[in-house]
């Protein structure tokens, strides 16, 4: 069994990074991470507000 693993090609993928944490806003209700995408915040239900950049 070999235990060299494949996720270190993850380390490669900075840009796909950088740009999955500019797909999350702070929410305007409680302060945490939301996905731009969503409708409403998972925690507190508030709805999500994209800002324009
Ligand atoms: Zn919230």
């Amino acid at each position: 069994m070999s235990k060299h693993s494949k996720g270190i090609h993850l380390f490669r993928r900075r840009r796909q990074d950088d740009l999955l944490e500019r797909s999350f806003v702070d929410c305007t209700g409680c302060g945490r991470s939301v996905y731009v995408f969503a409708e409403q915040c998972r925690s507190c239900g508030d709805s999500v507000q994209v800002r324009a950049s």
